[in-house]
């Protein structure tokens, strides 16, 4: 993995060519535009990565994780089966990201207390559930798939929340974003129907706006379909609601007031907004003294987000 100290600050861009962004590489491949392509005409033959005027993919998605021991590869492969889009290896995946965070918790044994810490709820018992992928049951959750029975049109392309983590008195979606907003509409707009009608017209009880309002002209279609799939999940298993929004900490700081003025939030079901700063500090006071959390400090301080007009972009907001 290459890191901030690894990269060079400035790369050389032209009409037709692109640098390898690796210091002391003089490597140059043809400039790629629009969707990011895996071809041989782009990749750096040093380095073996695929390059972009404004970032870079790994020829394997390995190099882009930090953890790869038996256990966790075998994770991984099982998450492919169910996850609909695995894209892992791209320099600034959110999916990289949040598997590399959340996986340091659940290896050590820190989702609770990070949840207690980090979210303020305190919890004795937490599973992880990674895009959908339950690893008790090895599958797609049941309650999502259910949940995704009761609102959505086509259910096996259902809503997928990055994280879940259910406890044993909250049920936790965690929607992480890293280079992507939360600005997302229906590309179908028959949808409607069954979101507002399913769950015995759950929508009324959850939401204080019409769907118009929040997935289109607000623009907060996804948001919308995890705040009511989670809170039908959660009333089934008689569990609080908290959908969290993880994003940068200089990203979206209104987006609480924003869309709490749709939703309607009470002691069991909550909308709220963290950020990676935030867990980067949780886990740098920590009092760990595991090797794992040196791996984890540096992973936060020499994140990049790519290159935008050449520039390499710090990912986190954190002093080195
Ligand atoms: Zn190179």
């Amino acid at each position: 993995m290459f890191d901030i100290e690894e990269l060079k600050d400035k790369i050389k861009i032209t009409d037709k060519s692109v640098e390898c962004p690796v210091k002391g590489c003089n490597e140059k491949v043809i400039r790629q535009r629009k969707v990011f392509k895996r071809e041989n005409r782009f990749k750096c033959p040093k380095h073996n990565i695929y390059i972009s005027p404004s970032t870079f993919e790994y020829s394997n998605e390995a190099e882009n994780l930090l953890w790869m021991d038996a256990d966790d590869k075998d994770l991984f492969d099982k998450i492919k089966l169910v996850k609909r889009e695995y894209r892992m290896a791209r320099d600034n995946s959110e999916d990289a990201i949040s598997l590399n965070v959340f996986r340091f918790l659940e290896k050590n044994n820190l989702v609770n207390d990070f949840i207690r810490e980090v979210i303020g709820v305190n919890v004795k018992k937490s599973e992880v559930i990674y895009w959908s992928y339950s690893q008790p049951q090895e599958n797609t959750w049941k309650m999502l798939t259910k949940g995704r029975e009761e609102f959505e049109m086509v259910p096996s392309k259902g809503s997928e929340p990055d994280i879940i983590i259910k406890t044993d008195n909250t049920l936790f979606f965690i929607e992480a974003k890293f280079t992507a907003t939360n600005k997302t509409i229906p590309r179908n707009k028959r949808v409607k129907d069954k979101y507002t009608m399913g769950g015995e017209k759950l929508w009324n009880k959850v939401f204080y706006s019409d769907f118009k309002t929040v997935a289109i002209l607000n623009k907060k279609y996804e948001l919308s379909r995890f705040w009511l799939i989670g809170s039908w999940i959660a009333k089934q298993l008689n569990l609080d609601f908290y959908l969290v929004n993880l994003v940068l900490s200089r990203r979206e700081k209104n987006i609480e007031e924003i869309f709490n003025r749709h939703i309607k939030i009470n002691k069991c079901r909550k909308f709220l907004r963290i950020t990676w700063e935030d867990i980067y500090h949780y886990i740098s006071n920590s009092n760990l003294t595991i090797k794992d959390k040196d791996v984890m400090i540096k992973y936060f301080k020499n994140k990049s987000i790519g290159y935008k007009n050449g520039r390499l972009q710090q990912a986190f907001s954190i002093i080195p």
